[in-house]
């Protein structure tokens, strides 16, 4: 299964916030749109960094509520790593647990093409599982 089957049901749309955006619209973005995760752009579409909710949370312990006046520029991840839609679920779920994040955007071309989260591939996983075992009773149910 391929990233490219996840993005069909789930589309290709990413929310995202200019380097520049306050952390405290960053956060009200986030809350609003129940994700936990949000990708910076310079123009909507070329990637910049990517801010998680654990980042905010990680600064608001290290320095206390002023950081929700910074910029996103400040507490982002900036080297983002990313994959393609061509990828296999598999290379996404090695991706996450090597790196110890829940999120990959996609990028084809340099341009923001989706987010695949790790609900999205535990959800796709399950999918295949359950297909698998439908599968194999039906073949041992005729056999
Ligand atoms: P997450 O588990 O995805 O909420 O993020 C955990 C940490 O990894 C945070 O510091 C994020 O900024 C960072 N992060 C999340 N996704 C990525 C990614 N695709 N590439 C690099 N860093 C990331």
């Amino acid at each position: 299964m391929l990233v490219s089957d996840i993005l069909k049901t789930k589309g290709n749309n990413v929310v995202t916030v200019a380097p520049d955006t306050s952390v405290t619209t960053a956060v009200a973005t986030l809350a609003e749109k129940r994700i936990g995760c949000i990708v910076v752009t310079t123009d909507g579409g070329t990637l910049a960094g990517i801010l998680s909710e654990r980042d905010v949370v990680r600064m608001l312990a290290e320095k206390g509520g002023d950081v929700l006046d910074e910029p996103v520029s400040a507490l982002m991840t900036a080297k983002v790593v990313t994959c393609t839609a061509t990828q296999t679920i598999s290379d996404v779920m090695e991706l996450m647990t090597t790196g110890r994040f829940r999120h990959v955007p996609v990028v084809e071309d340099g341009r923001l093409a989706g987010m695949i989260s790790i609900g999205d591939v535990v959800k796709f996983r399950l999918e295949e599982t359950e297909e698998e075992v439908r599968q194999l009773s039906a073949y041992v149910a005729g056999g």
